[in-house]
């Protein structure tokens, strides 16, 4: 591809530690690429792999021009990974694939079609079958899905994890946004732009094992609940009202002992003490969180909309200008 072109296709894929998988992922995904007809850029982010997969990767990539490697510094994670590769990558449509062939390279062909046929921003791959997955992996993703949903308050595509294909602009809106620990899956979806589904069946893993141990996946969890939600921050102002009922029961109560002259000297103050304080430091505490949520929400940046259609201006690239010319420009 010559310097200054825009590739039609960058397929981005995260690696990290995937030495066993990645002789087998190339040599599957280098000939459907090949025999696609567009050009492509296959841009793969070493997420800090500490074994030969970037060696590996050197050596992939003297023969195959269209193999660009990056690599970070450390082990960042799968989403951190996947936002340098919106970063980095310059084709026209963006396809994130797992190394690890559990989403098929053969749909990248179809979900590219649909894009193009249905004139839609965003290509959704949806597992049509989970039952690759063990038991404890399709419980919680379930149960994430549906929390999730709440969060977002939009319809997350069920069973969509990072296998979709995104057009340029979404991928300048995604790199539009300031915030940190973005979850993909959750970000996307919120935009909001047009949108269509292709289902495939998600494969066992090639090779290797998981890289996403229980730790990595309760901070998706986690980092997708803070992203979407201040509730968490609310508890505290929940606990705190809570505390304050149970306080006015434990006050009639101590009164009405200490009146029936059945209580110990200095029970009832300290019982009074204890709770009222409790429960007037936790709704302080609430308080507090009401304003970090605030503060959370304005550094993240968020666009409050974004415009599809004016009927006087050639959208196109304009579409989401607005997202980034509303903030404060950068100093400098
Ligand atoms: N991955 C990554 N950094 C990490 C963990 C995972 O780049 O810290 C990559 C990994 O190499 C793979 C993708 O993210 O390409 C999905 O990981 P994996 O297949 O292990 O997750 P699972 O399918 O088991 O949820
Ligand atoms: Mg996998």
């Amino acid at each position: 591809m010559a310097a200054g072109t825009r590739p039609v296709l960058s397929v981005v894929v995260p690696m990290y530690d995937e030495e066993e998988v990645l002789p087998i992922f190339f040599a599957r995904m280098r000939p459907l690429l090949d025999a696609q007809g567009v050009s492509y850029e296959v841009l793969v982010v070493d997420d800090g792999s500490r074994d030969a997969t970037a060696a590996l990767l050197t050596s992939a990539a003297t023969g195959w021009p269209q193999l660009r490697l990056v690599r970070l510094l450390r082990n960042s994670g799968h989403q951190a990974a996947l936002s340098a590769g919106f970063r980095r990558a310059v084709g026209e449509y963006l396809v994130t694939i797992d190394a690890d062939l559990q989403d098929p390279p053969e749909v990248i062909a179809e979900l590219l079609a649909t894009a193009r046929d249905a004139d839609v921003d965003v290509v959704y791959g949806v597992r049509s079958d989970r039952s690759s997955d063990s038991w404890l992996k399709r419980s919680t993703a379930r149960m994430y899905y549906r929390l999730m949903c709440r969060l977002v308050g939009k319809d997350i595509p069920f069973d969509a994890g990072d296998f979709r294909l995104v057009s340029r602009r979404v991928v300048d809106a995604v790199n539009a946004l300031p915030e940190d620990g973005r979850v993909f899956r959750l970000v996307i979806p919120w935009l909001g732009f047009p949108s269509a589904q292709v289902a495939y069946v998600r494969a066992e893993r090639a090779a290797g094992t998981t890289k996403y141990n229980l730790r990595k996946m309760f901070g998706l969890a986690f980092d997708s609940v803070t992203a979407f939600s201040a509730a968490p921050l609310r508890l505290a102002t929940w606990l705190g009202l809570l505390g304050g009922l149970v306080s006015c029961a434990v006050v009639v109560a101590a009164l009405v002992i200490k009146i029936a002259g059945r209580s110990i000297p200095g029970w009832t103050s300290t019982v009074l003490a204890v709770g009222v304080i409790g429960a007037i430091q936790l709704i302080c505490l609430g308080l507090l969180g009401e304003y970090v949520a605030r503060l959370f929400q304005s550094s993240q940046g968020r666009p409050q909309f974004l415009v599809g259609y004016d009927s006087h201006e050639d959208l196109g690239h304009h579409t989401y200008a607005e997202a980034t010319e509303s903030r404060d420009p950068e100093p400098g």
